[in-house]
């Protein structure tokens, strides 16, 4: 398979484009493309060029071919609302919510989120992010970005109106119904997940009167990493494209 590039500008065959800094780099030193190979960009906006390199030196010029309708988003618009992990594990999670197939994610700092950020560390990490949500982009072979909103806490995302006809899931260790038994969501379907030590019950009143229903993935009480990434999976083979 064809080494796959995200550039974040409007893309048409037949131009013959700069690849940026980053994905040059990879290119270079990681694959060692040279001039004459071959490899496939994207924009985000869905679809994806084929392209060949046509100059390999300090920069990576690639020409473009054609454009093919190459599509493998889930039909199950799906947003996953993490609260903030401690460590790097957000980075994790990103790359693999990414991977199954979510369509939004949402960095939620929660009042028992080990880490906090704001300001400048707290853009610094965005960039991370996204750039985490590129990669899985080029590795898993999707071709629009997920939408990864800026780090927001619950009261204003709660402030949010929710989507028309969407079906908001509190994941709730100990309590709250089995995935399966809720009928397929009709419209878009959101997932929240605490940080380590769980919600408080303050967060907790609060997002279910916003509409979100408890719900158990078991009797196993999962990191915090590790249950917003199992019930990607298992709604995705429920109701999405598993
Ligand atoms: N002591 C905390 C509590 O009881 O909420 C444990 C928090 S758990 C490590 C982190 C988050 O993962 C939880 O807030 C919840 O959203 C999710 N989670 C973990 N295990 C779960 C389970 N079995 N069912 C549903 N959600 C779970």
């Amino acid at each position: 398979m064809a080494p796959r590039f995200f550039c974040p500008e409007s893309l048409a065959s037949g131009q013959v484009i700069t690849l940026p800094p980053q994905a040059a780099h990879h290119a270079l030193r990681v694959l060692r493309l040279d001039t004459g190979d071959e490899l496939v960009l994207f924009d985000g906006s869905g679809g994806e060029w084929a392209g060949r390199v046509v100059e390999a030196g300090r920069e990576l010029r690639v020409e473009l071919g054609g454009w093919r309708d190459a599509e493998c988003e889930s039909g199950l618009q799906l947003t996953l609302v993490q609260a903030l992990p401690a460590a790097d594990k957000m980075d994790w999670v990103v790359q693999k919510a990414v991977e199954l197939g979510v369509s939004a994610i949402v960095p939620l700092q929660a009042k028992r989120s080990v880490v906090r950020l704001a300001g400048e560390r707290a853009e610094k990490r965005q960039r991370h992010w996204h750039q985490v949500a590129v990669s899985a982009c080029e590795q898993c072979g999707r071709n629009r970005l997920p939408a990864l909103s800026g780090l927001i806490d619950l009261p204003h995302y709660l402030a949010q109106p929710a989507g028309d006809g969407e079906t908001r899931f509190l994941l709730s260790p100990h309590q709250g119904l089995r995935l399966a038994s809720f009928a397929p969501p009709e419209g878009a379907l959101t997932l929240m997940v605490g940080p380590e030590g769980g919600f408080d019950p303050e967060e907790e009143r609060a997002a279910r009167s916003a509409g979100f229903q408890p719900v158990s993935l078991g009797p196993r009480v999962l990191r915090t990493e590790t249950a917003g990434l199992a019930a990607i999976a298992a709604v995705m083979a429920l109701w999405g494209d598993f």
